[in-house]
C-alpha cells in the first residue's frame, strides 16, 4: 500500500470522531491523523518489500513505543491531542502496520526475528484505484461539498431579481 493510502484511510474511517471546523473535518487534525497514518513509512522511507522487513517503524516494538509517545504528547498538547485525536493516531499508526500486513507483509518482530507476518493479498491495481478514491474523497469532502454549500447559501440568501 503507498503511504496516500495510509494517511488517508484512517482520515476516511475516523473521520466522524474529527472535531469540526463549521461542517468540515478539522483541517489540522486530519493533517495529524494522515501524518500519523503514513508515520512508520516517513521514518523508515522505502522502494522494496525486502527494506520494509528491515524496518524498525514496521514493529511490533515502535507500535508499542507509539503509544505513550501518543499519551505523552497528549499530556503536554491536551487541546490538540484530544482523546478521540490521540486514539485515531494510534490506530492510524496500528492500521498501517496492519495493512502492509496484507499488502506484502511486515516482520513485526524484527530484529529479534525475520519471520514475516502476512503476504500480498491485494493486487497492485487495487493500491492505485485506493490512492485515487481516497484522493477524490477529500477532494470531494474539503473542495466540493464547502463550494455547494457556499452556492445553495448564496442562492437562497440573494434576492430574487423580479423583471417587470
Ligand atoms: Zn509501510
Amino acid at each position: 500500500m503507498t503511504p496516500v493510502s495510509h494517511a488517508l484511510l484512517p482520515v476516511f474511517f475516523g473521520r466522524r470522531w474529527i472535531p469540526k471546523t463549521g461542517k468540515t473535518p478539522s483541517p489540522r487534525f486530519v493533517s495529524l491523523v494522515a501524518l500519523c497514518g503514513a508515520l512508520p513509512d516517513i521514518l523508515s522511507p522505502h522502494l522494496y518489500l525486502d527494506s520494509r522487513y528491515t524496518a524498525l517503524s514496521h514493529t511490533l516494538w515502535a507500535f508499542l513505543l507509539f503509544v505513550p509517545f501518543i499519551g505523552a504528547l497528549a499530556w503536554l498538547f491536551p487541546r490538540i491531542f484530544i482523546l478521540p485525536i490521540s486514539l485515531l493516531c494510534i490506530a492510524a499508526y496500528g492500521g498501517h502496520i496492519a495493512c502492509d500486513a496484507i499488502t506484502g507483509g511486515v516482520s513485526l518482530f524484527y530484529p529479534y526475528s525475520h519471520t514475516v507476518q502476512g503476504k500480498n493479498y491485494l493486487p497492485y491495481w487495487l493500491w492505485i484505484t485506493s490512492d485515487g478514491l481516497l484522493v477524490l474523497y477529500i477532494y470531494l469532502v474539503y473542495r466540493w461539498l464547502p463550494l455547494r454549500r457556499r452556492f445553495r447559501e448564496r442562492r437562497t440568501a440573494a434576492p430574487l431579481a423580479i423583471e417587470d
